[in-house]
């Protein structure tokens, strides 16, 4: 039986997730975005956009729209106008809502960046993704270019969160139930390695029941 203990595979698997689960993981965010905040990010996002693609935009219209129930927005990039679901800006995280404004924009911006040259439907191509990619890297944001992804709801995020808490408890307890583990496997190791076979075999025999002697 091998009783060495490898310390850096209990550093790595035990203290680091210990670590992660319990520092690391972030409260998920939710705005209220009304109208007025909805336009304040675009706004922000508008001013990213101009120092890093530099050029002229044409200023967007957005508008809330309670009866978009198939998509969490839209763009009529011709006519610079974005349209946003309730259901996005209600029932999402942050992070997500952040993204898919971003990702419209860059429908409409990508659009006025290279007009004629675009596809005519101008759907997620080079010009869209390079552009979305960049916007949402210097916002910080989860990267938006892809057209079909799903956002996280925030009542999956707030039960991902209690899940990471209620993780973080247990590995609390793996954690000092290692650390007695180690101390008695260090102890036997010690223990056996300081002491040669003869003193083994004669303490055997003295504690042993069957000891005639
Ligand atoms: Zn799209």
């Amino acid at each position: 039986m091998d009783l060495i203990v490898d310390f850096n595979n209990v550093k790595q698997n035990k203290i680091v997730s210990l670590k992660n689960t319990n520092i690391e993981y972030k409260k998920p965010e939710f705005t209220n975005w009304t109208f007025e905040v909805l336009n304040n990010y675009i706004n922000e996002v508008l001013e990213v956009a101009k120092k890093l693609f530099n050029f002229n935009y044409k200023d967007l219209t957005i508008a809330k729209n309670s009866r978009l129930k198939r998509a969490y927005a839209r763009c009529w990039y011709i006519r610079n106008h974005i349209e946003f679901s309730d259901f996005l800006l209600e029932d999402y995280v942050d992070d997500f809502v952040k993204s898919t404004i971003i990702h419209e924009m860059c429908h409409a911006l990508s659009y006025q960046f290279d007009g004629k040259k675009s596809k005519i439907d101008h759907n997620h191509d080079v010009t869209f993704k390079r552009m979305c990619k960049a916007l949402c890297k210097e916002l910080g944001v989860p990267d938006g270019s892809k057209a079909s992804e799903n956002g996280e709801t925030r009542q999956e995020a707030i039960e991902k969160y209690n899940q990471h808490n209620q993780q973080g408890k247990i590995t609390v307890g793996k954690f000092v139930e290692t650390i007695i583990d180690i101390v008695i496997k260090v102890t036997i190791n010690v223990f056996i390695k300081a002491i040669d076979v003869d003193t083994l075999f004669l303490i055997y025999t003295t504690l042993s029941p069957y000891n005639d002697s």
